[in-house]
């Protein structure tokens, strides 16, 4: 059978795992899906996953749940059966069935809370059947037919599961900071601090970060006693996302997105979601006098008293010198996190399918329709990496309906599919 393991139990596992249930309930054609999860389903949003304490909200609406846009084009054919039956997963049928929708709706249908969230994703899980698995995945090697995955579960003991696609999913790991100081807190440590009533008393912070992680800390930072709270990123300013129906409908919609140039792309990636922080992070920010932006990179970080030293870099001015006595590294995930996993033979075969070293320009470049890297025989999907090449939508939370159609539709490579056929067809 044509098995698909997802490494993380996030929205993106969740999608798939709920279209496949829903394609097999209809008689169509879906692989077995496996979760590797070391945490909990929906574990980045608890506060064990180091990402948040779970009592900040949702940027986005909850209304973009794991079938969203209800626009399916898996089959022509089925596609309304298929957003019909998605719709029992959807946010509000979760609502529903807990006997809160009436209250949401009355409330004025608040974006909720990280770890309401997460519960969502559990009732997913628990609702599409999928096949979990507690455990970290360590190693990632070719074989034959496709991926060999060894997962570590909590006792340090490994499994290897043979799989014939394999999705990655998820920033990787919350705990590096920019340097080992013990006033310059990793996202991780933050959360954990904050969680135990533990944040030292500041009086000028600093988040680096212009994204939804810094947004998340910020938002925390400023109920604590502080004299000022710095965000710095490298942009010219922290752009607010507009959420007008133009931006909107370009991350729910990819269609139109490979018809813009590589730099509009980039443009509409830019100023939509990259130094950008969502509008209701700006409004319990803005309105607040301790809040600044402060323009650079981070060059160097020194210990001065107490403190940390930053120097800022912009090109074109001298670097300049910012002392904090609080510094958040919220610079989010490394993009290529997941590389430590291959072993030296699959990451053979991925340098071979992108013509050279693996870089995050190529791998990006070479993400297909399916979402996975075009040339390789054994499926790899990588929503995560897949916004410039397909859609600006597909790392987030913006079309996660579309994004497993892409996946599921695509099935194991068309040679491997018919050398099996091929064997099958001898052996009867
Ligand atoms: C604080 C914060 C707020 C955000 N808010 C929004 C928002 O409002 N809207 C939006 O669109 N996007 C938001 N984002 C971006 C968000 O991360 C992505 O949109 C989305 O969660 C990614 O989903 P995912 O399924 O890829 O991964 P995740 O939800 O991040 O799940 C990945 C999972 O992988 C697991 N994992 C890690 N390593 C391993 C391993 N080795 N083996 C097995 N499992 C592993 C983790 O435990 C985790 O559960 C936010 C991000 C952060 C950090």
């Amino acid at each position: 059978m044509d098995r698909l393991l997802v490494v993380g139990a996030g929205p993106k596992a969740m999608a798939v795992a709920a279209k496949a249930h829903v394609l097999r309930e209809l008689g169509l054609p879906a692989p077995q899906v496996t979760v590797v999860e070391p945490h909990a389903v929906g574990g980045n949003w608890l506060p064990s996953g180091g990402w948040t304490d779970g009592r900040h909200r949702l940027g986005t609406s909850p209304e973009k749940d794991v079938g969203f846009p209800y626009h399916s084009t898996w089959s022509r054919g089925n596609s309304h059966a298929i957003d019909r039956a998605m719709m029992a997963f959807s946010w509000t049928s979760f609502q529903v069935e807990r006997g809160t929708y009436a209250e949401w709706v009355d409330r004025g249908r608040p974006h909720p809370q990280h770890h309401v969230w997460a519960k969502y994703l559990q009732w997913v899980a628990k609702k599409s059947g999928v096949e979990l698995v507690r455990g970290s995945v360590r190693t990632i090697s070719g074989a034959a037919d496709g991926w060999l995955v060894s997962v570590v579960d909590g006792d340090g003991s490994a499994t290897e599961i043979a799989t014939d696609r394999l999705m990655i999913t998820g920033p990787g790991q919350s705990g590096r900071a920019l340097a080992d100081h013990p006033k310059v807190l990793s996202i991780a440590k933050f959360w954990d601090l904050v969680a135990r009533r533990r944040l030292p008393v500041s009086s000028r912070a600093a988040v680096i970060g212009g994204g939804e992680t810094a947004g998340s800390a910020m938002d925390e930072l400023v109920r604590h006693d502080v004299l000022t709270v710095s965000v710095i990123s490298p942009g010219a300013t922290i752009y607010t996302r507009g959420e007008s129906y133009f931006e909107n409908a370009m991350y729910s919609d990819p269609a139109k997105w490979r018809a813009l140039s590589l730099q509009e792309r980039r443009d509409v990636v830019r100023r939509t979601d990259r130094g950008v922080f969502s509008v209701r992070v700006q409004e319990s920010l803005l309105g607040d006098s301790r809040v600044h932006h402060l323009q650079g990179r981070v060059v160097r970080v020194a210990g001065q008293g107490e403190g940390v030293a930053l120097t800022l870099r912009n090109e074109q001015r001298s670097d300049r010198v910012h002392a904090f006595d609080l510094v958040v590294d919220a610079t989010g995930g490394e993009p290529l996190w997941f590389l430590e996993m291959f072993d030296a033979d699959a990451a053979d075969r991925v340098e071979l399918a992108l013509g050279g070293p693996i870089t995050m320009d190529r791998l990006e470049a070479s993400i297909g329709h399916d979402l996975a890297v075009s040339g390789l025989d054994a499926k790899l999907y990588l929503p995560n990496l897949a916004g410039l090449a397909q859609g600006p939508g597909f790392p987030n939370l913006s079309c996660l309906g579309e994004l497993s159609d892409r996946v599921l539709a695509s099935g194991p490579s068309s040679a491997r599919a018919a050398m099996r056929s091929t064997t099958t067809a001898a052996a009867s």
